[in-house]
């Protein structure tokens, strides 16, 4: 994991360079005529095969992105960037990181070229009083956004930024910290958390390609009962699930962006499943789209 940050302060940008920047963002917003709330998403990425492949998964995602209002930016929060602190990607042209081994090269060889947004990463700084949020330079997209934002655009023309996961930090803080993002939703922009609920890869089964082992399954199904109910507590608290909880997320990374989803659920916001499917023993496809 590459944890060195090139790390930009806004306030020590000149004023002039500030106010122009503020200028664009209204330009990014102003031009969408986008004037509804953005549903939010959850995906469940699974392999990075994915990426390639046209399979049940990467049609569910396909499907989805035709069925949205074309956003305006695209936030995402994804497994695959920890940090220590909070930062969002602020480069215009971000790079396509693949972060992972032992793929073909064809997985090596895709690029998905589409633009940042600086302005983005300052109005998501400024919109995140709770903590300070660093402006990184480093980061690209990783993985856990390029496969799965790429079939939901495969023209790479909507402006894509990630916001970090800081791993020293408790399930509530993420929750809480989400729902300050809740502004973006009205100005065009498509917040993505992208992970798995339940993701235990020291347990992978090849020959369970299309089903789960009995703990994956029943915690994939008690999830869903709470993200249905709108019991969010109980997932924020998932430590206290029990054996089987603890069996489907050895390792927080891939659950938590699903907070982040959860935490930008308005009051009685409709919410619906896709891609609702355990396969190799322990790994949940589940993915959950909002509004
Ligand atoms: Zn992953």
């Amino acid at each position: 994991m590459n944890r060195r940050k090139f790390v930009v302060s806004a306030m020590a940008l000149p004023i002039s360079a500030y106010a122009m920047k503020l200028n664009s963002l209204h330009k990014l917003f102003a031009g969408s005529g986008n004037t509804g709330t953005m549903p939010v998403l959850f995906l469940g990425h699974g392999s990075p095969m994915n990426a390639i492949e046209l399979n049940e998964f990467s049609r569910g995602w396909q499907h989805v992105g035709k069925s949205l209002p074309t956003p305006t930016a695209i936030l995402c929060i994804s497994a695959h960037w920890e940090t220590r602190g909070t930062f969002v990607t602020a480069v215009e042209k971000p790079r396509t990181i693949h972060d992972f081994g032992g793929f073909p090269q064809a997985l090596f060889d895709v690029q998905y070229p589409a633009p940042g947004s600086p302005e983005l990463a300052m109005e998501t700084k400024r919109l995140l009083k709770t903590t300070e949020v660093g402006l990184d330079e480093t980061w690209g997209l990783d993985h856990g956004a390029w496969s799965v934002i790429k079939h939901l655009y495969p023209n790479a023309d909507i402006p894509v930024i990630q916001l970090s996961l800081d791993y020293s930090k408790p399930p509530q803080y993420h929750y809480e910290l989400a729902s300050e993002l809740a502004a973006l939703r009205n100005k065009g922009v498509l917040i993505i958390g992208s992970g798995n609920m339940v993701h235990n890869l020291r347990t992978i089964d090849w020959k369970k390609p299309d089903t789960g082992f009995d703990w994956a399954l029943e915690t994939d199904v008690k999830m869903r009962e709470w993200i249905a109910d709108g019991n969010h507590q109980a997932l924020i608290d998932y430590k206290k699930g029990g054996r089987a909880f603890e069996q489907s997320i050895p390792t927080p990374e891939h659950y938590l962006p699903l907070l982040y989803t959860l935490g930008l659920q308005g009051k009685n916001e409709e919410l619906s499943f896709f891609n609702t499917k355990t396969i190799m023993g322990s790994i949940s496809m589940t993915s959950v789209r909002i509004g």
